[in-house]
């Protein structure tokens, strides 16, 4: 009913393909340029709206990328396969294509860069995304809240932004990422190659203070698993946001 009200007042927006980033093999970042963009918190999504020339319509929903910048806006798309709607996107959609989109949607999976708390961050394959436009709002903002990035991928082949979050490890304080790798990780890799457990969750955490804010996105699976860890090192539910992307049973 809530969503419902407030899906109501947002109207359907048409952006154009500006740019592409191929990010991996399989995940391509769209920049799109969105006149009329009202502007978003860093963890909120937008719905994309494809329409087939015979009215037949489908929608997905996706999460913003990019820092708050005007009517520009960038999503990760990873591709599934057998997808209907990731496949068009990250193969077919062009340079100066129309995108029907419809945002900024959710307040609740969202970080304020005033707020000071430190923040930990824990994402799983394409969840990374919305996790990023907070690291990504924390940098533009010049904010200084702690941050920590913890980032589960399958392996080297599969990590999004690499370069970029190789970069911020190296060069920003109170921002700190870690990449998790569950099935292989790079050829001088001398960590632990498996799905994050509670002792790697202490050793990348450390000691959690006792308002620490923590974000959780992935397939389903992995942040029931991840909040459970959570729990388990004392975290209060109520720290713990979290976003689903897909169906139940997902790893990363
Ligand atoms: C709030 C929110 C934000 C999201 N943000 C992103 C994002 O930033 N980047 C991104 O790539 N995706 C994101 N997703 C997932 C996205 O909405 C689609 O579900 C995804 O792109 C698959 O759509 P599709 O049409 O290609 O596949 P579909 O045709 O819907 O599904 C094809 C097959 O894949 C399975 N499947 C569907 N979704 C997933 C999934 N996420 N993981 C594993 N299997 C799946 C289906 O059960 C089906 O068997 C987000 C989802 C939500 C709810």
């Amino acid at each position: 009913m809530a969503r419902a009200a407030v899906l109501g007042r947002l109207n359907w927006l048409v952006g154009q393909l500006a740019d592409v980033r191929e990010e991996t093999a399989t995940a391509r970042t769209l920049i799109l340029d969105v006149p009329g963009w009202p502007g978003h918190l860093p963890g909120q999504h937008v719905d994309v709206r494809l329409t087939a020339e015979d009215g037949y319509s489908t929608e997905r929903s996706y999460s913003i990328a990019s820092a708050p910048d005007g009517s520009r806006l960038e999503l990760t798309i990873q591709r599934l396969e057998d997808g209907e709607v990731s496949p068009y996107l990250t193969m077919v959609l062009s340079r100066r294509d129309p995108l029907e989109l419809r945002g900024p949607i959710g307040g609740y999976f969202a970080w304020r860069p005033a707020d000071s708390r430190p923040v930990l961050l824990i994402g799983g394959g394409s969840g990374v995304v919305p996790l990023m436009a907070m690291v990504r709002t924390r940098i533009a903002s010049g904010g200084t809240a702690p941050m920590r990035l913890i980032y589960s991928t399958r392996s080297p082949d599969t990590l999004l932004y690499a370069a970029e979050l190789e970069r911020i490890a190296a060069g920003h304080a109170d921002l700190d990422v870690d990449v998790v790798y569950t099935r292989a990780g790079p050829p001088d890799w001398a960590g632990r190659v498996g799905r994050l457990d509670a002792r790697q969750l202490r050793e990348l955490a450390g000691q959690h203070a006792a308002d620490t804010q923590c974000f959780v996105c992935g397939p389903t699976g992995f942040v029931e698993s991840v909040a459970r860890l959570l729990i388990g090192q004392g975290i209060e539910a109520q720290q713990i946001r979290t976003e689903r992307f897909g169906p139940s049973g997902g790893t990363a």
